[in-house]
């Protein structure tokens, strides 16, 4: 027994802990979690706990039921919204096969592998996730429109705001489970909020934004209001996404600043953002993964629909943030397209994996956009070599299905199972009469 899981064992009883959650992911990015004993843990750290695999979203084919969870003693936090004495905690698992090895259906799996990837090459993923979402007033009735907490919009500061007493506890409660936030504000729809989470490795951020969800919909709950993080909840207001500002370091230099260069933009950062531009289609169905999701990228609203880069441009992709001169530290990109509806572990697994190609195949950069790509027209786009993003999700799962890089990354079974599922959401949606078409045909045709 190492030293971390020491700790947890005397924190246990310190704290008086009667349930230690063990947390894991489903492929399709849903928090799983199992209670167990205090006194089960210590050969929960030495052989983990034994689980029916088959009744989890895309973790195993029946023949192979059995998985171990082993939980990561790194990741112990008290629950807050559980009280204390006695008191609830939780910690991430890796998900085992009976034999030992790794399990070849665990996102978090599939995110470490890729960043060992990265790390045979000396490289560190950074992330940093501005997540967005809506505050209503309560639980959406079914086939009812949503109504947000306010009517407010963008850095609105107003007296008694909903937002902003959501915001201070939201925070204060990640903050005591060791998620540190940067920055949050109200957002442009009504009710809709941003906070977003300090940069850390990528697997950290992953883990993070598993809790982040979980936090902001307990925190609502408590307050009598509801939370979703749905990307498009609206038609006429803007989605919310997770605009993800993403780094390569070598130790601890960051790899993507070059002083004196174009954006002090090193050749790596380069090569990185052509890597992200290139496979931007491949992996759309990971950033993106829902039929909605396809609804925020229209264009408009600062959600991107055009596969393009440049700097300080908000309808851009992939945008190079204003920097602060010579500050190496902070140099990075960031990735405008992802929605935080999605699987963090899988969608950074393939954003990593198409910016490593573009530096292992160094991908020449295209020219930046520095127009308002939303403003010009087709032929201006086309001339610009604009290509669009997937329209929506029966097309990024046709680009998805000839992608190397999706089934190199993902694994052939989760790669396999997802696009199955993902196919089927796409044929139940095919079929649904909206509200759009009763409304236009029913009092004319
Ligand atoms: N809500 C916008 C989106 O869906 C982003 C607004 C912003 O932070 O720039 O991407
Ligand atoms: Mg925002
Ligand atoms: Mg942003």
């Amino acid at each position: 027994m190492g030293k971390q899981e020491d700790f947890v064992l005397r924190a246990l009883e310190e704290r008086d802990v009667r349930f230690v959650r063990l947390w894991f992911t489903d492929v399709l990015g849903y928090l799983k979690s199992v209670s167990v004993a205090p006194a089960e843990l210590e050969g929960a750290f030495d052989e983990g706990i034994g689980f029916d695999g088959s009744a989890i979203e895309g973790f195993t084919r029946v023949t192979e039921a059995d998985m171990l969870a082993h939980p990561d003693p790194t990741t112990f936090q008290l629950l807050p919204w559980r009280g204390e004495g006695p008191s609830t905690a939780r910690m991430f698992c890796d998900i085992g096969m009976p034999d030992g090895s790794p399990s070849y259906a665990d996102p978090r799996f599939v995110l470490k592998r890729t960043l060992q990837q990265a790390a045979d090459k000396g490289f560190t993923f950074y992330t940093h996730p501005e997540i967005e979402f809506y505050l209503f007033s309560g639980r959406p009735g079914l086939g009812e429109e949503p109504v947000p907490v306010d009517r407010s919009g963008y850095f609105d500061h107003t007296a008694q705001s909903r937002g902003a007493d959501f915001r201070r506890e939201a925070i204060s409660m990640l903050e005591s489970m060791g998620i540190s936030v940067e920055f949050s504000h109200h957002e442009g729809g009504p009710g809709q909020q941003e906070i977003d989470l300090r940069y850390a490795d990528a697997l950290s951020t992953a883990d993070n934004i598993m809790t982040f969800r979980t936090v902001v919909r307990e925190v609502a709950l408590s307050q009598g209001i509801w939370a979703s993080f749905m990307p498009k909840p609206f038609t006429t207001h803007p989605g919310s996404g997770m605009h993800t500002h993403v780094s390569l370091f070598e130790g601890d230099t960051n790899a993507f600043f070059e002083a004196g260069a174009e954006y002090q933009l090193s050749r790596t950062a380069r090569h990185f953002i052509a890597g992200l531009l290139k496979h931007a289609s491949e992996i759309t169905v990971l950033t993106n993964q829902w039929v909605n999701s396809y609804k925020r990228l229209i264009g408009g609203s600062e959600a991107p629909s055009y596969i393009s880069w440049g700097h300080n441009n908000r309808s851009a992709m992939v945008r190079v943030p204003m920097y602060k001169p010579n500050k190496a530290q902070s140099t990075r990109i960031e990735l405008r397209s992802i929605d935080a509806a999605c699987n963090p572990y899988l969608a950074f697994a393939v954003i990593l994996a198409a910016g490593m190609k573009g530096i292992e195949e160094e991908y020449e950069l295209p020219r930046e956009a520095e127009d308002n790509v939303w403003s010009l027209n087709d032929r201006e786009r086309k001339a610009l070599g604009l290509e669009q993003l997937p329209k929506n999700l029966h097309d990024a799962i046709k680009i998805a299905e000839d992608s190397e890089l999706l089934a190199e990354t993902l694994g052939e079974h989760v790669y396999e199972f997802f696009l199955r599922n993902k196919r089927a959401e796409w044929e139940e949606y095919r079929g649904q009469v909206s509200a759009f078409e009763r409304d236009r045909m029913l009092p004319v045709i």
